[in-house]
């Protein structure tokens, strides 16, 4: 018999593990604890079983224990709670939940993957009967069946990140009417707040009411329906109510026996992910990760790292590939309704925090591109954002839009992931054809934005900046067609089409800086350049009016086909409000 490895926690990390031991020691004595009733399930998909994308509940089983200890020949026990953890003895004492027998199990390694929980606050009428979280099986069979016996017409998201706004999309599609409540000015918290204004102009417009910057301060329950107070003031009412305002590591096990953790209970492991105990590893959302780009530590409950370092532990533990965890960067995607949301990298807010400034050491490219060929039918906008150093390196990226975004995200998070600079961006060379991307694909095409403005060709305002510019000295320039202008304008803005700017020269003054705009921040490029190569100054806005409108003319208008490309010309969709 090799060695024995007990795993504490069978879903994501745990399982993984287990799995990749097997397939590289034949002879290793594997022992995996779950409390609950499942292993291996498909937490991710959860939102969608409740809001019937996924019909079958056995889709949501990946694996069963029967199936794992037979293709692996493993010993797995549900129901079986690790209460405590002896280092000296290297044994830990198991709890089996359902017959409350206690027995003790010996290691010769011990991997610890018990995740995370989500967090509860102790907030007046939390514990009311149709308050609900989700992060398994069994809270997904509770939220399913008080939907079907119920039959609420309401719900209420406590929380705008990811779990909660699939939530909001899956209640939806249950037809029920949503509204989310979130602490913060802005839903999505990995992405930067103009990216995600187009995700509350998308929400409104499926009729989601959306309660920005206004925390619970009580629930209040009577005849199955909860009112929550908000902080404002303010209430709100559901029929039934979903938490989702994060999380916490299941650090306790680690705790009582005294591994190292961090402030909020995160074990810390080496980059081996050994934690301060020789022959104890951790794994997934229960530990401290180093982040990839700020080599700062950090937590980040995901999928894909969890996956990683079961396979990582398990190599190291066996000792024949002895492997280094390199960090975590974040790339995570969400489907919200017909959008995609996607990140990787830092984001603006977290540069900001860590003390870094805009344009002296990082800067900003933001486009409005096609998911592909304006010209193939079927082509949808996005929205990039890319953050990088005063050097060109990647630092981070935010996409949002219709199509497209999983395979724009991935490209931009393998650059990051390399140390790719701007010009990677530019020099890679991705699959084309008219149905999938343009011959310039928006990955290049964010790298040559930034690349102008890394070499001075251009340069930009940012939609924030505009409050702040002294009008006294800068002139907003519109340089749309006429028929755009009547869709809206930027107040103040002077009117000459891109394409009378070169013989209207004469009636602008050298002294004024022009901030020429169009729909997307293309055209305005282009005049821009024209402007400067005789003698004008000028600063392109960023993102055109498109960002504009979504930053300061906020929509309430309920849009109920799907928008339009960006034509050659870049004239946006015009089914969105002004
Ligand atoms: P888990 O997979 O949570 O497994 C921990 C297990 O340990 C649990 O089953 C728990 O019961 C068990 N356990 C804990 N303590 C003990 C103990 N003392 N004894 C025995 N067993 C114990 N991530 C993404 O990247 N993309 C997504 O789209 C995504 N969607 C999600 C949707 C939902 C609804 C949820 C809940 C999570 C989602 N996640 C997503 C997050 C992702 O599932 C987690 O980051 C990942 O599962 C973490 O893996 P883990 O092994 O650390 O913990």
């Amino acid at each position: 018999m090799g060695k024995k490895v007990v795993i504490v926690g069978g879903v994501a990390g745990g399982a993984t593990a287990l799995a990749r031991l097997r397939r590289v020691d034949e002879h290793a004595e594997i022992v995996l604890f779950e409390r609950g009733e499942y292993i291996s399930f498909a937490n991710c998909g959860l939102p969608y079983y409740i809001g019937g994308t996924i019909e079958e509940r056995d889709a949501l089983l990946v694996s069963t224990p029967e199936d794992i200890m037979n293709k692996f020949n493993a010993d797995v026990r549900t129901f079986s709670e690790v209460t405590k953890i002896n280092k000296e003895e290297k044994t830990i004492q198991v709890k089996n939940i359902k017959t409350g027998d206690v027995y003790k199990e010996s290691y010769d390694y011990l991997i610890l993957s018990t995740g995370s929980t989500p967090i509860k606050p102790p907030i007046p009428g939390i514990e009311s009967p149709n308050v609900f979280s989700l992060w398994n099986i069994p809270d997904t069979d509770t939220i399913k069946s008080y939907i079907n016996d119920k039959k609420p017409k309401n719900a209420i998201i406590v929380g705008g990140g990811f779990i909660g706004l699939e939530m909001a999309e899956n209640l939806h599609d249950q037809g029920l009417e949503v509204s989310v409540v979130e602490m913060l000015d802005q839903v999505m918290a990995p992405i930067d707040f103009e990216m995600a204004q187009i995700v509350h102009e998308h929400l409104k417009s499926k009729g989601v009411h959306l309660y920005l910057k206004d925390g619970v301060s009580r629930f209040d329950y009577e005849n199955g329906v909860t009112t929550i107070t908000l902080q404002s003031g303010n209430s709100v009412q559901g029929d039934m109510v979903i938490l989702s305002i994060g999380i916490r590591p299941n650090g306790e096990l680690a705790k009582d026996s005294g591994l190292v953790q961090n402030q909020r209970g995160g074990i810390i492991v080496d980059k081996y992910l050994k934690t301060s105990d020789e022959y104890i590893y951790a794994i997934g959302d229960v530990i401290e990760v180093e982040d990839y780009v700020n080599k700062i530590q950090t937590m980040v409950p995901l999928a894909g790292p969890a996956n990683k370092q079961g396979r990582i532990v398990a190599n190291n533990i066996l000792g024949k590939y002895k492997e280094e965890y390199k960090g975590t960067q974040g790339t995570s995607i969400a489907k919200i309704f017909d959008l995609t949301v996607a990140s990787t990298g830092v984001n603006e807010k977290t540069l900001n925090r860590l003390g870094k400034e805009y344009k002296k050491d990082y800067n900003i490219a933001l486009i409005h591109v096609n998911s592909h060929a304006g010209y193939y039918p079927g082509a949808l906008p996005m929205t990039i954002k890319l953050l990088f150093d005063m050097e060109g390196k990647v630092l981070g990226s935010q996409i949002v839009g219709y199509d497209g975004v999983d395979k724009r995200i991935d490209v931009i998070a393998t650059a990051l992931r390399f140390n790719g600079k701007v010009e990677d961006l530019i020099d890679l060379e991705l699959a084309y054809a008219p149905p999938y991307s343009s011959a310039k694909d928006p990955v290049n095409m964010v790298g040559f934005v930034a690349d102008n403005l890394m070499k001075g060709l251009t340069d930009q305002v940012l939609w924030r900046e505009l409050v702040e510019l002294d009008y006294s000295k800068y002139q907003l320039l519109d340089i749309r067609e006429e028929i755009e202008r009547e869709i809206g304008s930027i107040d103040n803005s002077i009117h000459i089409p891109l394409d009378k700017l070169r013989e209207r020269l004469s009636q602008l003054d050298k002294d004024t800086i022009y901030v020429p705009y169009c729909a997307i921040g293309l055209r305005g490029y282009l005049a821009d350049r024209i402007l400067k190569e005789n003698g004008y100054k000028s600063v392109n806005l960023a993102g055109g009016y498109t960002t504009y409108k979504v930053m300061y003319k906020q929509s309430n208008i309920v849009e109920k086909t799907m928008p339009k490309a960006f034509s050659d010309t870049g004239v946006t969709n015009v089914t969105v409000g002004k």
